[in-house]
């Protein structure tokens, strides 16, 4: 093995930044904390530790990429940034398709930048039911800090597309109350590229504000580099193991972390995987248990005006002639979806050391879908729709308003309904009881010293909103308790 600072040169990217280019042997590294992910969790984590004068390692299996990097090939930019193309299922019936940024920045990288802090209801039952020493004024300085790091603010008129102005149309029609979007940006252009990687440094993803931050504070960023193992002594976490993930994927160079704090923030799919490959079990057999998804569904609604063109292809059902036939209406179309709280859970297993997620959408779930598609495909028909196809096999598309309520006539079965998810949570829950939980109030795993969670997996339950500014929230919190206790975890 070679010490890691001569096997290392720096390239054209920000001091800090190490990729696979510049890791030419077996290498070691030492640092105060090691983190594995650099998504919401892991760039928070990152940047909050390194300006609080912590030595800082960040891990991160895909490569680093830049503003300049995102271009106009789709299918090019899903390769690149998202795990496996987009194309991972968790089992069931129905199977749900769910995407997962892999990229330094994380999923950030590939979002809508909606930016939501956690109801306060969802953090009032996190309290009174799972144990946890949370309330939303506990959490009101760790939101504005995080909304302050990633800018949030409501969408500037100007950036509203025409789509959304439709759906406006549609609600005020109704006389439905409308909440404007909050999001992580400064001056969109309402190029609607964010699931690409946005071309203007307009999305404040990790990539272009947390991860700099900690970068300025001294932090080192090794993008392709996945951590297969966290290594411990006794009960004591003591740094990671892991390999160079070579371009076509296979694995290259050894990379060792020796560290005095671990911090496993890889997502609610891999961050129970990690911890299962290296040995660690939970007495409350909660590990990989515990995942919420929020079930999310899509109708299409073709209009008579004529909208910018979008990617609406890989969205439909359809296939051969009758993709075709819809695809000559692809500039009158609207993309409109619903998301559903939901109330049953799945489970990450780790088949051969990798995740395998398991979830069966339930009866409930499914009804609570219909109804909302139904008040969906109202709203969309109030607003000038023509026609609405359903995300359900076989289903006949709408033409009236009529069609949309008697929906609820007919109760369609969860194998029958076409599900996504980009909202993967719960996988390592924390909570007051030890016995029921995998991490305590903080994220410190049980029965592990200097093991700490900081991401989606750490949610009890589903926030109801999308998921990003509570998993920052919370690993501000985190590292706020591991400043204040610096001196334990700097020995
Ligand atoms: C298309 C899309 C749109 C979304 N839109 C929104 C939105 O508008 N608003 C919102 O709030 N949320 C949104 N989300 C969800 C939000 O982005 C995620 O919930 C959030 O980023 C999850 O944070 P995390 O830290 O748990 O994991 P991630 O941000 O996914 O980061 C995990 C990182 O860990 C890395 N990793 C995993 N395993 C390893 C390993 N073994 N070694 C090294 N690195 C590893 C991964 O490559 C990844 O980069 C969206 C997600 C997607 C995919
Ligand atoms: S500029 Fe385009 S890609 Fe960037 S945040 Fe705005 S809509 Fe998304």
């Amino acid at each position: 093995m070679v010490a890691a600072r001569s096997a290392l040169h720096e390239g054209a990217r920000p001091t800090g930044v190490f990729t696979r280019a510049e890791i030419h042997g077996d290498t070691v590294l030492d640092c105060d904390v090691a983190i594995v992910g650099s998504g919401a969790g892991g760039a928070t984590m990152a940047a909050e530790l390194a300006e609080a004068g912590f030595d800082v390692v960040v891990l991160e299996e895909g490569s680093y990429y830049q503003t300049r990097d995102f271009t106009a090939d789709s299918s090019a930019m899903v390769r690149q940034l998202y795990r496996e193309g987009g194309a991972t299922m968790a089992l069931g019936n129905p199977p749900i398709m769910f995407q997962e940024g892999r990229a330094v920045g994380g999923s950030t990288v590939i979002n809508g930048g909606m930016s939501w802090r956690t109801p306060a209801s969802i953090l009032d039952g996190w309290r009174t039911r799972d144990g946890l020493d949370i309330s939303p004024a506990q959490m009101e300085p760790y939101f504005e800090r995080v909304e302050r790091r990633i800018h949030v603010a409501p969408m500037d008129e100007s950036a509203i597309g025409i789509d959304n102005q439709l759906l406006k149309k549609g609600a005020d029609a109704k006389g439905w109350k409308i909440v404007g979007n909050l999001r992580n940006q400064v001056h969109c252009a309402g190029s609607n590229r964010c699931a690409f990687g946005c071309p203007t440094g307009a999305k404040q993803s990790a990539l272009v504000s947390y991860i700099p931050r900690a970068l300025h504070f001294g932090a080192r960023v090794y993008a392709d580099v996945a951590v297969d193992r966290i290594t411990r002594h006794g009960k004591r976490a003591t740094g990671v193991m892991g390999h160079v993930r070579r371009a076509d994927g296979s694995r290259g160079f050894h990379v060792a972390v020796r560290s005095k704090l671990v911090v496993a923030a890889c997502g609610a799919i891999h961050t129970p995987a990690l911890l299962a490959r290296s040995g660690i079990r939970s007495r409350s057999g909660e590990l990989g248990g515990n995942l919420s998804l929020h079930p999310n569904v899509k109708v299409v609604a073709i209009f008579d005006e004529r909208l910018p063109p979008s990617i609406l292809a890989m969205s439909f059902p359809h296939r051969g002639k009758k993709l075709g036939e819809l695809m000559q209406h692809y500039d009158r179309m609207v993309l409109a979806g619903l998301l559903c709280e939901d109330t049953t859970t799945g489970r990450v297993r780790t088949i051969n050391g990798r995740p395998q997620a398991f979830y069966q959408l339930s009866p409930r779930d499914a009804a609570n879908m219909l109804r909302g598609l139904s008040l969906l495909s109202e709203l969309l028909f109030a607003a000038g729709a023509r026609r609405i196809l359903l995300p359900f096999h076989h289903a006949p598309e709408l033409q009236t308003p009529d069609d949309a309520r008697r929906l609820l006539d007919h109760p369609v079965k969860p194998s029958q309904w076409e599900v996504v998810t980009v909202h993967m949570m719960g996988t390592a829950k924390m909570g007051g009881d030890r016995a029921a939980s995998v991490t305590d109030d903080t994220g410190f795993v049980h029965d592990v010293d200097r093991l700490l969670v900081a991401d989606a997996s750490l949610f009890p339950t589903p926030v109801r909103v999308n998921p990003m500014e509570t998993i920052m929230a919370l690993s501000t919190r985190a590292a706020g308790r591991v400043i204040e206790n610096r001196r334990r975890y700097l020995t």
